[in-house]
């Protein structure tokens, strides 16, 4: 923190100045900031867990890594094998991959009170261009990562290439998906939940184990698990190569959770401690903003907007921290998504739910009446289009996607539908299958108009959605053009300011390391007429 205080207003100053390389040893480490001695590693690589970048702004970005020798240190008092107060580490940026061309070194901070993670919020860099970084210590020296800035505001931006995943189950499959992904040289991949999974795998062939064997509920576990994940080298070679946007879904913490109330029934006050620790190990791992993400408590900020000049603007939404209670809430068994009809669960249908939370909503809505990009991408963790399903021969909705919060989905299509909102599309994760869906305020009302277009990418590797169960149901669903769950992968976008080209893409077998990679459909929307059309 100290060091970005003054770093900021320093650097800014010597970009305009255009004197590159003068004057870095201005910045002072501050007095009571340790380094690492050179040769001082010799319990482990302290950047084993890689590095990453995220958080784009037209002049910077977040640089990340964690300090973390031992990466899977069960000893809560030492994490990743480290010890002590804050430590120094250097940084470069460069405007070439081979990191010839410095253009920025200094000073981060590894904080001790965050794992030794680094949150190096950097600013004064050019707009709309790639830069690369690298971290070094004593002697270890980081793998060299890309970065990007956003375009000005308002820029002319032609076009742009991106990916969306969800639901990286490490016990499930192995992460060939991230790795094909990382071949096709995405500009910056957006993150949409179950990064990670709390549990373990009771009853389905695993690949692999999480390393702890029990389900991450305290900070050490979470740790671990994040560590686990990053250690995975598809997935650390997907952070080094391409800008992470990202958000959470439910297992970052557990199941099916709302707000303060647990699946399983836990009293709200014990469970906040619990999703308190979760979300600081996922602020630890993640290339977030550390003034807007700064964990305290139970509570991070993570909702977050990012516009790439006059194309697109991208709106990371968090569907879980401030969410209504599920509808009938109750035990035994009703604590986490379940069915419920109209007349068995009217609350359901209430006004006053929100999976948003209301300052959450008037922000989105806010953004959606004054923007002024072609496109407008809602990035969230759940299914967004209604999904009737049967209950004992009754019409019946799943309370944990948005189906669970019908006024807030309401609220939301409408807005986008009253402000005219430039080609509206969202995308989701958390069932663990591919869907297209066309968006409307009335779902049940074939002649409501299409507002926005959904698509919805399925899991990189956890198990799919039960694929007799959804298929059944699709044909009572018309709005839903396209639904496959056997499948595992990604989606992969490509932009322009006349078309959003989207590819579902496949692997081969999520069990298998070396998994090939194929597009399974294409489907395209046009400039100015919402609705997924197969291409
Ligand atoms: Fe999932
Ligand atoms: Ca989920």
């Amino acid at each position: 923190m100290a060091n970005e205080t003054f770093a900021r207003p320093f650097t800014r100053r010597r970009f305009i100045a255009g004197t590159a390389g003068a004057g870095l040893s201005l910045i002072a480490a501050p007095a009571a900031l340790r380094q690492a001695r050179a040769q001082s590693w010799q319990a482990g690589n302290p950047f084993c867990l890689g590095v990453a970048a995220g958080a784009p702004r037209p002049d910077g970005f977040v640089l990340w890594t964690r300090l973390a020798p031992v990466p899977l240190s069960s000893n809560p008092e030492t994490p990743g094998g480290m010890s002590g107060g804050d430590l120094g580490i250097a940084y470069e940026i460069a405007t070439d991959d081979a990191m010839a061309k410095v253009v920025r070194s200094g000073q981060a901070t590894a904080e001790q009170r965050f794992a030794y993670s680094v949150h190096l919020d950097v600013a004064g860099l050019e707009p709309g261009r790639p830069y690369w970084y690298r971290f070094k210590s004593g002697d270890a020296v980081s793998a060299v990562g890309r970065a990007v800035t956003l375009p000005a505001p308002g820029a002319a931006l032609d076009r742009l290439r991106f990916g969306f995943v969800s639901c990286a189950n490490y016990e499930h499959g192995y992460f060939s998906a991230y790795r094909h992904l990382t071949a096709e040289d995405p500009e910056l991949v957006l993150f949409l939940g179950d990064y990670i999974y709390d549990t373990i795998e009771q009853n389905r062939p695993t690949v692999r184990r999480h390393s702890d064997g029990v389900p991450a509920t305290t900070l050490p576990l979470y740790r671990n698990r994040y560590a686990q994940y990053r250690l995975d080298p598809d997935l650390q070679n997907l952070h080094a190569r391409a800008p992470a946007l990202v958000t959470w879904d439910d297992h970052e913490v557990e199941n099916d959770y709302a707000d303060q109330w647990s699946q399983w029934f836990v009293e709200p006050a014990r469970f906040l401690q619990q999703r308190a620790a979760a979300y600081q190990a996922f602020y630890e791992h993640m290339p977030v903003r550390p003034i807007l993400s700064h964990p305290e408590g139970p509570v991070m900020r993570v909702y977050d907007r990012f516009a790439f000049g006059d194309l697109i603007e991208i709106s990371m939404i968090d569907g879980r921290q401030y969410r209504s209670r599920e509808a009938c809430y109750g035990p035994p068994n009703k604590g986490g998504g379940h069915l419920e009809s109209n007349a068995g669960c009217p609350e359901r249908l209430a006004a006053g739910r929100s999976m948003m939370g209301f300052a959450q909503e008037s922000w989105l809505y806010t953004a959606l009446a004054h923007t002024k990009a072609q496109w407008n991408l809602i990035a969230q963790d759940v299914l967004m289009a209604q999904l009737k399903e049967k209950l004992k021969g009754e019409e019946a909705f799943w309370t944990d996607d948005w189906d669970g919060y019908p006024a807030n989905r309401t609220r939301l299509i409408k807005r986008i539908a009253d402000t005219k909102v430039s080609n509206p599309v969202v995308v989701g994760g958390d069932i663990h299958s591919f869907f297209a869906n066309d968006l409307k305020l009335d779902f049940d009302d074939p002649a409501s108009p299409v507002v926005a277009t959904e698509f919805v990418g399925t899991s990189i590797s956890s198990y799919p959605a039960p694929y007799e169960l959804f298929a059944q149901a699709v044909p009572e669903n018309p709005h839903i053009r396209f639904f496959e769950s056997r499948k595992r992968g990604y989606v992969s976008v490509d932009l322009d300011r006349s078309r959003m080209q989207v590819r579902m893409r496949a692997v081969s077998d999520a069990h298998d390391p070396n998994a090939a990679i194929s597009t399974l459909k294409t489907f395209a929307v046009e400039n100015g007429k919402p609705g997924a059309v197969e291409a």
